[in-house]
């Protein structure tokens, strides 16, 4: 059988659980948020923005990468702004094939400006569900779930958990840690992850991206996360010769806890020196629950498409391996369990049966 190309691969039907809002920004939006507010960037070509944006983020240290965000982040501080933004990020995901997709943001960098926490939430929500009925127009279906992140760096990680938890019947679904992890170990917002677990509400962390073992396993046995948002660094407790796990990387496996890879993102920041050698190679011989992920579609300059045929170009992939990803992370997300199963049942196995031939 061919390999799949990447046409074909767009027109399948995908599954997003790890995108962020701000990393996800068109260029050409950019510069149009940026001239009303008076922000300065670095260039008012959208090509060349786009390419400003790409080269920074491949620095390879993790903190220069955060550091384009400075931008994207101040041009969305009115509620007019996120709501053009998620509106676009939808649509931007559904015409990429994305049937499923929960896209996170952290509300607390949104206040520079007039808005206040539930109104920044609202205006995102509210983009989500117009571009989500913009997609259904198209023909190209997308529900989006919103997870909402507290900076990890900061103190305001009970707030937003709250925040999370207020919105729960309007389409927030989650909740996540994220921002540099060294120094910022998940314990640190113990209390928030507490109060989650007793209101029976989901998270994630991002852990075990630059930072190894003990953050995943803060992340798990500490804190009580569903997912990890990367993971990746569960290689450390792999036997690289033998396969032979630790009792850690034993732990993940047989919990079948979701790994939120982002080969692409993780190239970039150094968690791996290329998409062939990334360790998702190994996890999915192993049969970890693997899922393919964006991270930041601006700064990768990537999206679900591409991802995915970077993995059929590194590792030889077919539509088989491309449903697994994919029917893995259905059955990770945050919705409802029924409504899992009818986006697997209804959506992606009839699409993969027809691919699979
Ligand atoms: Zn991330």
């Amino acid at each position: 059988m061919p390999a799949p190309t990447y046409e074909e691969i767009r027109l399948a039907p995908k599954v997003l659980l790890h995108d962020h809002l701000d990393g996800g920004l068109r260029p050409a939006t950019i510069i149009e948020l940026a001239d009303a507010v008076g922000h300065p960037l670095p260039s008012t070509d959208a090509g060349e923005l786009g390419g400003w944006f790409a080269r920074a983020a491949d620095s390879g240290s993790l903190e220069r990468y955060l550091e384009t965000f400075t931008h994207t982040v101040a041009v969305t501080q009115t509620a007019e702004a996120l709501h053009r933004v998620a509106v676009e990020c939808a649509l931007d995901l559904a015409a990429d094939g994305v049937v499923y997709a929960e896209v996170r943001f952290a509300p607390e960098q949104h206040l520079e400006r007039d808005l206040a926490l539930p109104g920044v939430v609202e205006a995102v929500l509210a983009g989500f569900a117009e571009g989500s009925r913009q997609a259904a127009v198209a023909g190209t279906p997308i529900r989006v779930g919103t997870l909402l992140t507290a900076m990890r760096h900061a103190a305001r990680s009970m707030e937003i958990a709250e925040l999370a938890v207020r919105y729960r019947d309007s389409g927030v679904v989650g909740f996540d840690i994220a921002g540099a992890e060294a120094g910022y170990p998940p314990t640190r917002h113990l209390d928030a992850f507490e109060y989650l677990q007793r209101e029976n509400f989901h998270f994630t962390i991002h852990a075990g991206e630059a930072f190894g073992l003990p953050s995943i396993w803060q992340a798990i046995q500490w804190c009580g996360a569903d997912r990890l948002g990367h993971g990746v660094r569960i290689v450390d407790d792999i036997d690289p010769v033998t396969g032979k796990l630790g009792r850690l990387a034993a732990y993940v496996r047989d919990k079948r806890i979701p790994l939120e890879l982002c080969p692409s993102s993780n190239v970039q920041t150094g968690a791996a020196p290329s998409v062939a050698e990334h360790p998702i190679g190994l996890l999915r011989d192993l049969r970890f629950r693997v899922t393919v992920n964006t991270d930041n579609r601006l700064m990768s300059r990537t999206s679900m498409t591409r991802e995915m045929a970077l993995l059929v170009e590194a590792f030889g992939y077919g539509w088989g391996e491309l449903q697994w990803f994919t029917v893995n992370a259905m059955k990770s997300a945050f919705i409802p369990f029924d409504e899992r199963l009818t986006l697997i049942n209804e959506v992606i196995k009839p699409a993969y049966v027809k691919l699979l031939g």
